[in-house]
């Protein structure tokens, strides 16, 4: 069974077609610079990259494209193969604890949901819109990224605030990377044979959560009401001390925005080492034995270090630890020191292992008292499960 998956961004659309029998991706396609000139696409078939430069005015002329090559390159013979569309939206607030078919209802709310990911949930709505109007009878379901997190209890994702924040205003911890933490709990789940473990789930990627996972279902995450909050990122904060914010506005006669621009644009990696957001580059910087680019890399393990502890001590211990995203997959440094400075609970690295880059791998001792794991993230395959379970 075909099955689409779509991530519809303000000027990109990520669009991947899945044969859900075998779980395997059979074809992705990539456009570029919606909305703006020298728009282009990225075709990935057949273990073959295709890069073509087109005019696309807009998400569903893009689509148009899409569905055209579908048929041009043989990958289907008709429309109707395609026997479901998932698409990632970001914020389904406390309404939405499991992935939903999208009907004019949802829509609304979707729309409604816009004040709380102002920069996400209206791009996804265009690419729902869109395909809508093209397919109109294909099922289509809405996975959202904040429902994994909706199994939280309130002594979780309630702030120390004045209750009436949440009640009147929806002022609450949310989480964000919900599908790509899902994705990871299953994964590991597979890999081990076993649904009731207790895992701590790292996505570490220029943004960055960490989520507690007990039998599959997430009691804690790092991110919170927006993603500025959690562990330190590519370049945003995480958390700080609130009154750090009114300060630097009267210090430097900024505003409320130029200040929330700085903390979610120019901090974090970036903000502390002055060099970059991407974490390569603070490597080289070490490697250079740059005191800030070591500073901002020891910070980053500090951060990781306090929710992993206090996610262990809430799960009442930890049976594995995943890392996951372009940091978790990619740099062994990271991975190893955060592993190092968990030798206190028990965590046995396995050196060679942990040299893994961007695959599947256990990187810790068969001694460790916590087993540790690479997993590469597939959000894509997961919103494509969640039509499947829909379907099924
Ligand atoms: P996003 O949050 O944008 O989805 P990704 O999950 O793609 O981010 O992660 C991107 C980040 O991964 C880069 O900014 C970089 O810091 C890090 N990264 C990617 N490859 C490597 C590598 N080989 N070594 C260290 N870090 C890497």
């Amino acid at each position: 069974m075909k099955i689409l998956s779509v991530n519809s961004g303000s000027s990109s659309l990520k669009v991947s077609l899945y044969e859900m029998d075998n779980q395997t991706l059979i074809i992705n396609v990539i456009f570029e610079r919606i909305g703006l000139d020298n728009t282009f696409y990225t075709i990935n078939y057949n273990n073959e990259k295709t890069k073509k430069e087109r005019l696309f005015k807009n998400h569903e002329e893009a689509i148009q494209i899409f569905l055209e090559e579908l048929i041009n390159l043989e990958v289907i013979k008709n429309l109707n193969e395609i026997k479901g569309i998932g698409h990632r939206v970001v914020h389904g607030a406390d309404k939405y604890k499991i992935s939903t078919k999208i009907d004019d209802d949802v829509i609304i709310d979707i729309e409604t949901f816009s004040h709380l990911a102002p920069l996400h949930n209206p791009p996804n709505l265009v690419g729902i819109r869109a395909f809508k109007k093209l397919l109109p009878d294909t099922l289509s379901v809405a996975v959202f990224d904040t429902s994994f997190h909706q199994t939280m209890n309130n002594d979780a994702y309630i702030y120390p605030v004045p209750y009436e924040w949440y009640s009147k205003y929806g002022v609450r911890k949310y989480g964000f990377h919900g599908i790509s933490h899902h994705y990871i709990s299953e994964r590991i789940s597979e890999i081990l044979n076993n649904k009731d473990l207790k895992v701590i789930s790292c996505h570490l990627g220029n943004g960055g959560s960490i989520t507690a996972i007990k039998n599959g279902k997430c009691i804690d995450t790092s991110l919170g009401f927006t993603p500025i909050s959690g562990i330190m990122m590519g370049t945003r904060c995480g958390d700080i001390d609130v009154s750090i914010i009114p300060y630097m506005m009267k210090q430097t006669n900024n505003t409320i925005v130029e200040i929330m621009n700085q903390l979610n644009k120019n901090s974090g990696l970036l903000g502390v080492s002055g060099i970059s957001n991407d974490l390569r580059e603070i490597e080289a910087g070490i490697k250079k034995k740059n005191e800030r680019c070591i500073l901002a890399k020891q910070l980053y393990i500090n951060k990781i270090l306090m929710y992993i502890s206090y996610y262990n001590t809430i799960l009442g211990g930890t049976d594995v630890i995943v890392f996951t995203a372009g940091v978790g997959e990619n740099s062994s440094l990271i991975r190893g020191e955060v592993m190092n400075q968990l030798q206190s609970l028990g965590v046995e690295i396995d050196q060679k292992n942990n040299e893994v880059r961007g695959k599947e791998a256990k990187i810790t001792t068969d001694a460790s008292k916590i087993s540790c794991y690479i997993i590469p993230t597939n959000e894509e395959l997961m919103i494509a499960k969640e039509v499947l379970r829909f379907i099924e």
